[in-house]
């Protein structure tokens, strides 16, 4: 059922889930579907975490938030862990685009297309091109890393920055992956999208999360939104239940898919944890956080035909760190043509996206944030220009999002919008070794992040406090 706001919770359950995320989500599906009483908690007005949409203008525009693409795998989960009709909507975008000082480039972001482009445009021997991708097909989550992104590439393609470019910029555009960071977490992601291409659902993130809650619903889910939840109680290294707002209540496990480090920290708190562990809980580093300017065109308007994502740049050369530049020379497009949104007449959208620091947005005066904010959005219309000459025109509303807007409706540490950096995958896995019946789920160590990677977790971890429920019931 879908308790209203004013709704006080009675009861006790097996599982209480902490965030509707995707891997809360989905993981709150699974457990229901085993049978199991499942309460799933939201602080939020409405489920989806990050999966999410927002309206302007009474309705006349609508914006989803991370709907730009994710691997052709959702399909496969999503018809196994929540249904035929949902997956059916998951659609291949077309065209992913780059344009910068080094190359123009149209792609279809599968394997075979990069591979071609990889030897056709970049006259890489096949041979490498082949070495590179039978790498990246080895590389498994539960590997321990062997070397860097950087290491990787220098490897195969040495003093090619335009490859690096090529291969790398919509993986950190997609996660944040840096040149630094663990070779595992860019090659599994990467093969992710090249499997298949790049996927969006078709009707919008609005309907999608509709759709979402109308099956946990049916498969006898609790569902309470407006619930920020206070404290996750443990007792004797036991987890007991939740806090919230001045009421407790109980089950026998508890799944947090709140941000990694807001569990520890926060919910359970440090006490509860043994010193180990939380000396490796410390040591875990956020992702970073980003931008956005989210572009309304105007009713009976229209926009050419562009491609569904164009990665653009006026840097010479790529580097990770000018992608994080509050400067902003790089960013993404994200193009959202009729089909998109059969519903609705019409209906265009332009989303630019760019990767961005937490501590280059926070403490700034009121004027500074809104100067800086205005300079996103000159930035967005300017690069626009060059392709819809007239956008401006066009344009009936336009608005811009910073990390401060993604931490506020989230309650993600700094903003991140993709979880932990890859240690904080081994501290999420092993929290119940820490507190019986505690165990979590959500954005960790970048592979677990995206709409697929949290989904997925949120299937991995569900197995795990199914386990824990039938041992535990095993001994009541
Ligand atoms: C701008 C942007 C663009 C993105 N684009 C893409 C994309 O194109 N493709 C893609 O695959 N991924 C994209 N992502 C990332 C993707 O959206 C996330 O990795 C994924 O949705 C995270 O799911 P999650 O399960 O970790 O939970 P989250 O989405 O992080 O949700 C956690 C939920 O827990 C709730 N919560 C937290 N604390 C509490 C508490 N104490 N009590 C109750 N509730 C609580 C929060 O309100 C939230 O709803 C993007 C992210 C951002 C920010």
């Amino acid at each position: 059922m879908l308790f209203k706001k004013s709704d006080k919770i009675t009861g006790s359950y097996d599982v209480i889930i902490v965030g509707s995320g995707w891997a809360g989500l989905t993981a709150a599906n699974k457990l229901a579907r085993n049978g199991r009483k499942v309460l799933l908690l939201e602080a939020h007005n409405k489920l989806g975490g990050l999966a999410t949409w927002f309206r302007r203008n009474n309705g006349e525009y609508i914006f989803d938030i991370s709907l730009h693409g994710f691997p052709g795998g959702m399909k496969k989960t999503c018809r196994k862990y929540w249904s035929k009709e949902i997956a059916d909507s998951i659609v291949p975008l077309e065209q992913v685009r780059f344009a910068n000082p080094q190359f123009e480039i149209s792609t279809d972001f599968t394997k075979q297309d990069y591979a071609r482009i990889l030897e056709v445009e970049f006259k890489i021997e096949k041979a490498k091109v082949d070495a590179f991708f039978e790498e990246l097909d080895q590389m498994n989550f539960y590997d321990a890393p062997k070397m860097t992104n950087g290491e990787l590439f220098n490897k195969y393609f040495p003093d090619r920055n335009d490859v690096v470019r090529f291969l790398l910029e919509p993986i950190t555009y997609a996660n944040g992956s840096t040149l630094e960071d663990e070779a595992i977490t860019y090659g599994i992601v990467f093969s992710n999208f090249m499997s298949k291409g790049v996927y969006t659902f078709c009707g919008g993130t609005d309907v999608l999360i509709d759709k979402l809650q109308q099956e946990l619903i049916e498969n006898g889910v609790d569902i309470k939104r407006h619930s920020l939840v206070d404290e996750i109680i443990v007792k004797d290294n036991q987890v007991q239940g939740v806090k919230i707002q001045n009421q407790e209540v109980f089950s026998k496990a508890v799944l947090s898919n709140a941000n990694l480090l807001s569990t520890i920290n926060h919910l359970v708190g440090k006490d509860n944890f043994s010193k180990t562990y939380l000396e490796k809980a410390q040591k875990v580093r956020l992702n970073t956080s980003s931008c956005q300017v989210y572009i309304g065109i105007k009713a009976g308007e229209t926009i050419p035909n562009l491609g569904d994502l164009l990665f653009y740049s006026e840097s010479e050369q790529f580097s990770t760190e000018q992608l994080l530049s509050k400067e902003v020379s790089s960013q993404t497009f994200s193009f959202y043509y009729p089909k998109m949104r059969p519903d609705r007449d019409n209906y265009y959208a332009i989303v630019s996206s760019s990767n961005a620091r937490y501590e280059d947005w926070v403490g700034l005066s009121e004027d500074e944030y809104k100067k800086r904010k205005d300079h996103l959005i000159s930035k967005a219309l300017t690069v626009l220009e060059k392709y819809i000459p007239n956008i401006r025109d066009k344009v009936g509303m336009i608005e811009a999002a910073t990390p401060l807007t993604v931490e506020r409706y989230t309650h993600h540490l700094k903003g991140s919008s993709f979880g932990t950096k890859f240690e904080g995958l081994d501290v999420s896995i092993n929290m119940n070794k820490e507190i019986q019946g505690l165990f979590h789920s959500g954005s960790v160590g970048i592979i677990m992040s995206g709409w697929l990677g949290a989904a997925n977790y949120g299937v991995i971890k569900s197995h795990e406090v199914e386990s824990y429920l039938v041992k535990e019931l095993s001994t009541d």
